[in-house]
């Protein structure tokens, strides 16, 4: 069997499509048509290609050699472009263009996004009970979160459709990777977030990258109302996940993960879950792969909220209905499990801020057809999870944390075996939040939630493994003299601010 041309034969016959996921609808749209949902239905729109919806059992021409073949020959391709000089091999989205709704005339928007490192964590781990425990640091992204993944294939996009504005509502990663990639198309970029409540780090992105940063009254989910209405004017854009472009440069990341892992999968990947996007871009990822012949079996995909922004695993709290996996029959209607909106989302970890997710109906399919879970973490949890994550010399923003709190939960419930693989996704980089991290360390880290009546709650947060700094006097004997009080605290394991470690 000539692989490679199993390869031309069976991507090139199969063209891709927008097509509503709702299953009493199901609408086909051209790539080229400009819309965000379906003009049916309202239903979110899913990118697919034939050939990677059809299940593994009766997959390409019904052949499982086929299919081995197939995945083989990607995974050689994918192999050979590593030291390829061409520049969309140099992005880690675009050397996966395979996967991808455009051909090959493409003029690509890439700030060589993708590429991020996948670290051994065994800080983490052992604070999770874990033998092992892998980090994919999706905050070393060009602006220094997940978000570019999937904006180099939605500005791509923008420029196929000839549009003059981009637009999004943000609670701050989605803005500054937006910026950036505006900036690099030379496109106009208005960009809608929720005034005072993202970090100053991420606003600052913005208005370096030129965007037009314009502040609303309200939280996240009032900024995506209006930007909905917006999106309805012609001369705007818009690119918040809701764009099923977005999802398909993001699902890359399930490629360049588990090339790093010697196409080994593991046996679960964590993710946070805000907006839901990220979960369901790695959910399509590994289907397809799997369907592709890639992979020979699915991780389990969870996903971590915060306990006062999750509407999403208050849906799964009854329990979750197991799909046969990679099948190609989803119900995507699912009556029994409906997402009921927060109305005041409430947590430190802002990038996750979110009551109403837009993409919580594909999210729900990546959890269920993986066999994952959902849970949610208290403040408190991802405030340790993120100091531990620090002590790995990784780092990451307060989010990401949502992991390695969730892993801890699930290892002690035994989900999660501790000789098992995991992989856990960071997804912004630890810089994006300094003032939590100065007030975690410095021990004057508050949390807001809502009382029953409605006024505001204060939590302080404990600082378990805090380390502040120390003010001294600018001489050797002090500084040698606050090192060996450092020391001795930390000695005994039992030392203030000294997380226990394996
Ligand atoms: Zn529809």
């Amino acid at each position: 069997m000539n692989t490679t041309t199993v390869l031309e034969d069976e991507i090139a016959a199969a063209p891709a499509v927008q097509r509503c996921i709702e299953p009493s609808c199901g609408a086909c749209y051209e790539l080229a048509a400009r819309l965000y949902v379906c003009a049916r239905c309202g239903g979110l729109l899913d990118v697919v290609r034939d050939l990677a919806e059809k299940d593994h059992a009766g997959s390409v021409k019904g052949s499982d050699s086929v299919v081995k073949a197939t995945g083989a020959a990607l995974r050689k391709l994918w192999e050979e472009r590593l030291a390829s000089p061409d520049y969309r091999d140099r992005s880690g989205v675009w050397r996966y263009r395979e996967l991808l709704p455009f051909d090959d005339e493409t003029c690509v928007v890439s700030l060589m996004e993708g590429n991020t490192p996948i670290y051994d964590a065994p800080r983490s781990a052992g604070y999770c009970g874990l033998d092992r425990l892998k980090l994919k640091h999706q905050g070393c992204n060009p602006t220094g979160s997940f978000k570019d993944t999937g904006m180099t294939a939605a500005v791509t996009q923008a420029l196929r459709l000839k549009v003059e504005t981009v637009v999004c509502a943000s609670t701050g990663n989605t803005s500054a990777s937006l910026a950036a990639y505006a900036a690099r198309a030379d496109l106009k970029c208005a960009i809608l977030v929720p005034h005072g409540q993202i970090s100053h780090a991420k606003l600052a992105q913005s208005l370096d990258y030129g965007a037009a940063v314009l502040e609303l009254d309200g939280n996240f989910d009032d900024a995506m109302r209006v930007i909905r209405e917006l999106a309805e004017d012609e001369s705007f854009y818009l690119v918040n996940s809701i764009n099923p472009f977005r999802i398909e440069g993001q699902k890359t990341v399930a490629v360049e993960m588990l090339q790093q892992l010697a196409w080994e999968v593991p046996d679960h990947v964590v993710v946070p879950g805000g907006n839901l996007g990220n979960s369901a871009a790695l959910g399509k990822g590994l289907l397809e792969l799997y369907a592709l012949g890639v992979i020979d079996r699915l991780p389990k995909l969870t996903v971590v909220q915060a306990a006062g922004a999750a509407p999403f695993a208050q849906m799964f709290a009854g329990g979750i209905p197991f799909g046969s996996p990679a099948s190609a029959n989803y119900d995507w209607s699912l009556e029994a499990l409906q997402l009921r909106p927060i109305e005041h989302p409430q947590t430190l970890a802002s990038a996750i801020k979110i009551g109403s997710p837009v993409s919580w109906k594909k999210a729900r399919r990546a959890v269920i057809e993986t066999g994952g879970r959902v849970l949610s973490v208290s403040e408190q949890e991802i405030a340790d999870a993120k100091a531990i994550i620090g002590r790995d010399g990784i780092g990451c923003e307060p989010a990401s944390a949502t992991t390695i709190a969730g892993l801890k939960v699930l290892v002690a419930e035994g989900f999660v075996g501790a000789g098992e693989n995991v992989v856990a996704v960071l997804t912004g980089h630890v810089m994006k939040d300094a003032d939590y991290a100065i007030n975690y360390h410095r021990g004057t880290l508050v949390s807001h939630s809502l009382a029953p009546d409605g006024s505001a709650e204060e939590q302080h947060l404990d600082s378990t493994f805090a380390n502040p700094p120390a003010r001294i006097k600018a001489t050797r004997k002090a500084i040698v003299d606050q090192l060996a009080r450092r020391a001795e605290d930390s000695s005994g394991q039992a030392g203030r601010g000294r997380p226990v470690l394996t």
